[in-house]
């Protein structure tokens, strides 16, 4: 058995097909006809913009806006002048041959992007190497691989599934998908995700463990890959398979209903998203709303701050995607480990207790106003609320709306629309905000419970550090019993109580939730199916019970035993 990392669920069984890049071997010579070479390479250039911007075309059409958003990135690369300024002043001053010249930029921006220690760097640095693969074919004239055409049942075994590759894939062809480098995030996990095809990916040296035609079976959750199965193994994968499609099928009859219990107590059930081009996926998986908008995203994919416009469009986008339904913005959060490279903020000994979110913002009104007044503006065109990150003291959330306050005043003052009655308010993710979550109640028109930072904060535990994972755990009773009391906080003055943190998807914590009366779950948007069939599972007396049982506890262990115990 190999092992990688499950980067898209589901059982894949089938004939490995190995995918090996056709070679692109050139002689390096030098060019003597220099007009020549460059015009050889401008040309070249521009099949291939046209080439990715039909690929990007495609992939909208076939697979979605978000996943076409990975091919329009290269476009914008390939049209990079300072990219394209170099290839040519190599053909121009070393006398390099096309080849050479794109080969020696495209790996030396590949490098420099693979030194930061930052997933989306390195992400980048992916996407400049399938560039000069696709430039380096157009120059050698060198065909593409059709993976269009691989047969029924195939497994693509390849060092790296590259946008490229992928955009040529006939989901109904392929099986699964394994490859030696990539994670969760990488670009190829998110189109395999996105593809609904089984992917396993970073198994050290595959490729070259595999042979043409063998069998294999791998799952897509474990990350776990088994090459010529025998008979018994294969039995049970194929069952274990038609079980997994069973019930994905089955959570298909969830879309179009309530999000309610088994005895008709109903909750809210959003998403959470992190670019406008993702509520695509909350429409489509039925969600009631977004429940969180992490809006650093926007700030995170670019070389400077969004302007006030480009934000107003974004925030516009979604309200109008979601049709009137609540659509909660959540204020920048930046700081801790969310890092904006060009803000060049000051390292800090403690990140996590530093100057970060709302602490930020208020001191940097530069960055602050123009969102706050972008989010004002786009609220003209759905159902916005605003909210803010990491509050841990009153004092900053009424400075928060006093600023809000001066920019409707502008806004009132130009004549420029925006909800008068739009809803401000807060994440509670650290303890302060628990403990006086019955203050906040009053002042607030809602509050979402951020279990992430507040299971951190609570413990004291860094979610990153191994040694301490053992208390990173939101099963805590300290963590359930700080929950608890937001929630019925919330509750005694009226203001609506929702969680985003990865907690209110959490099948083990749904009958807790319910019966503290959480009133919104917001998920991921390919959770929300589930979490409406977990719901729908219990009744409300049978919540009350197990969350009695299980705040009697006292140890993280005994609680999450007792979950699983009752687990439907
Ligand atoms: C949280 O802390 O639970 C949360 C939803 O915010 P983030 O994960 O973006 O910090
Ligand atoms: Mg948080």
């Amino acid at each position: 058995m190999y092992t990688g990392i499950g980067a898209s669920a589901g059982i894949g069984i089938g004939s490995v097909v190995i995918v090996k890049e056709p070679s692109l071997a050139y002689d390096n010579v030098t060019v003597s006809d220099i007009a020549a070479e460059k015009e050889r390479f401008n040309n070249a250039l521009e099949k291939c913009i046209a080439k990715t911007q039909a690929m990007a075309e495609d992939m909208k059409t076939r697979v979605g806006a978000k996943e076409a958003e990975i091919l329009e990135g290269h476009v914008l690369l390939l049209m990079d002048p300072e990219m394209t300024g170099q290839i040519n002043a190599n053909i121009e001053n070393e006398k390099m041959c096309a080849e050479a010249a794109v080969e020696q930029v495209c790996d030396m921006y590949a490098q420099m992007f693979s030194s930061i220690e930052d997933e989306m760097f390195q992400q980048r640095a992916t996407d400049v190497c399938d560039i000069k693969t696709r430039l380096l074919k157009i120059l050698l004239d060198v065909e593409d691989l059709d993976l269009a055409s691989v047969p029924e049942g195939t497994v693509l075994v390849a060092e790296d599934l590259t946008p490229s590759m992928t955009a040529g894939i006939n989901p109904a062809n392929v099986a699964g998908v394994l490859t030696e480098i990539g994670g969760k995030t990488s670009h190829s996990a998110i189109l395999a995700r996105a593809l609904e095809i089984p992917a396993v990916l970073s198994i050290e040296g595959i490729v070259s463990k595999l042979e043409n035609g063998q069998t294999v079976i791998l799952d897509g959750s474990t990350g776990e890959v088994f090459a010529s199965p025998d008979e018994e193994l294969l039995k049970k994968y194929t069952a274990k398979r038609e079980e997994y499609l069973a019930e994905k099928a089955a959570l298909q009859a969830f879309i179009g209903k309530e999000s309610a219990t088994a005895d008709g107590h109903v909750v809210e059930l959003c998403a959470n998203i992190g670019k406008p081009e993702d509520a695509e996926k909350v429409v489509e998986c039925d969600g009631e709303g977004i429940g969180l908008f992490r809006t650093e995203f926007l700030f995170m994919d670019r070389p400077q701050v969004p302007t006030e416009d480009e934000q107003f469009e974004a925030y516009k986008k979604v309200a109008e995607m979601l049709k009137g339904k609540p659509v909660i913005i959540r204020t920048l959060d930046i700081g801790g480990d969310k890092e904006i490279p060009y803000l060049g903020l000051a390292k800090e000994e403690n990140p996590f207790l530093g100057f970060r979110a709302v602490r930020l913002c208020l001191k940097r009104e530069d960055l602050y106003r123009p969102q706050l007044r972008a989010l004002l503006r786009a609220s003209a065109y759905g159902e916005i609320k605003i909210m803010v990150p990491m509050i841990s003291c009153v004092d900053e959330f009424r400075a928060v709306k006093a600023m809000l306050e001066e920019i409707k005043a502008e806004l009132d003052e130009k004549g420029i629309p925006y909800n008068k009655d739009i809803k401000v308010g807060i994440m509670v993710e650290t303890p302060a905000a628990s403990l006086m979550a019955d203050a906040f109640a009053k002042e607030a028109d809602f509050f979402s419970i951020g279990t992430n930072d507040l299971t951190g904060y609570t413990m004291a535990a860094d979610r990153g550090n191994p040694d301490v994972a053992y208390l990173y755990s939101t099963y805590n009773p300290a963590v359930l019993r700080s929950i608890e009391r937001v929630i019925k906080a919330g509750k005694a003055e009226g203001t609506m109580v929702g969680m985003c943190g990865e907690a209110a998807a959490d099948p083990l914590l749904t009958p807790l939730l319910l019966s503290f009366g959480l009133d919104e779950f917001s998920v991921s948007a390919t959770s929300i199916l589930a979490t409406r069939k977990t719901i729908s599972l219990w009744t409300m007396e049978e919540a009350n019970a197990v969350a009695e049982k299980a705040m009697s506890l006292v140890t993280e262990a005994e609680v999450k035993a007792y979950l699983e115990s009752v687990a439907k």
